[in-house]
């Protein structure tokens, strides 16, 4: 039987991520290898003496005296758990395609409902943070949908209550094979929202292309600076078949299929974090063992996240 490569990608098999990160030790060098590539430096003076503590994986500068744990003003800020069941964590989050509930984590991992989901939460922020860094270019499908509500046919339901907004969007390349996605939550469709969430996901000169229907909508994206072409399909099942958006709409499709059969539902003020794990996951699928040290690496360039942050409603991103 012929086999789908990119379905067929090759994950990290577990036995060999407990061979390079079983160990807390393990964990531990290789947080410290990702935070300090050049061996430790004092954050306040940039001295690079130190004399490490009793306590493990704890630093002090001989310069200031000031006292540094490797995860300290990290995403591990203040944690509790061992390095080695985050590591475990950020391996059953990344190699799971539909993602992975807090249950399933707090059953897996063996810690409490409340501390999986802190962790869960902490790592879909990385992978936020981490997603919104870069930009999409080239051609590129967008569709406007909503999480918790139809898309097709019937009241378009703008601004009806328990809906989240969400911009669908794919880059794909000369031969129509999706490349990247992105898909972020906004807080509206108006004109002035789109633009700014166009600013920040695309590169000037994206040449988009969305349903007809969306057209007063993504004026946002030419004002952007972006060439914008509406199709119109006439909505409903025919703009499934228009082939210039089989990809935003199978993606679409899976997405919103993997959130129910997964996390069956969910906060829509977290709706932003939850769609960047799939963009996340997605965009790195042709190397799926790195995603570990990526992740990780990531991690511990992600300001820490205290309980009170971690509740409020996302910030997909800063303005300004
Ligand atoms: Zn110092």
């Amino acid at each position: 039987m012929c086999k789908n490569t990119i379905q067929f990608q090759k994950g990290l098999g577990i036995m060999q991520f407990l061979a390079n990160y079983g160990s807390e030790e393990q964990c531990e060098n290789a947080l410290s290898s990702w935070r300090w590539p050049d061996g430790f430096q004092c954050p306040k003076c940039g001295s690079r003496s130190f004399c490490k503590l009793h306590r493990k994986a704890e630093f002090q500068c001989n310069c200031c005296r000031c006292q540094t744990s490797l995860t300290s003003n990290t995403i591990f800020d203040s944690t509790k758990l061992p390095l080695a069941t985050w590591f475990l964590g950020i391996y059953l989050v990344t190699q799971n395609k539909a993602g992975i509930s807090c249950l399933t984590l707090h059953r897996q991992l063996g810690i409490s409902y409340n501390a999986a989901l802190r962790m869960k939460h902490k790592l879909m922020q990385v992978m936020m943070e981490r997603d919104n860094s870069w930009q999409l270019s080239g051609f590129v499908q967008i569709d406007d949908a909503y999480w918790g509500g139809e898309r097709h046919g019937g009241r378009r339901g703008r601004g009806s209550e328990n809906k989240a907004p969400f911009v669908a969007a794919v880059q794909t390349d000369a031969d129509n094979h999706p490349i990247y996605m992105k898909f972020n939550a906004v807080d509206n469709f108006r004109r002035k929202t789109i633009q700014e969430w166009a600013e920040h996901a695309l590169k000037k000169g994206v040449r988009a292309v969305s349903d007809g229907l969306s057209c007063p909508v993504f004026r946002g994206i030419e004002d952007a600076g972006c060439q914008h072409t509406a199709i119109i399909t006439g909505g409903g099942h025919a703009s499934m078949e228009n082939e210039l958006f089989t990809w935003v709409n199978t993606m679409l499709g899976n997405v919103k299929t993997a959130i129910t059969g997964t996390y069956h539902k969910l906060d829509p003020k977290h709706l932003g974090r939850y769609l960047s794990e799939f963009n996340y996951r997605f965009n790195r699928r042709f190397d799926m063992p790195s995603m570990i040290s990526r992740l990780g690496r990531a991690a511990v360039n992600t300001a820490p996240m205290p309980d009170r942050l971690l509740k409020l409603p996302d910030v997909q991103w800063k303005p300004g």
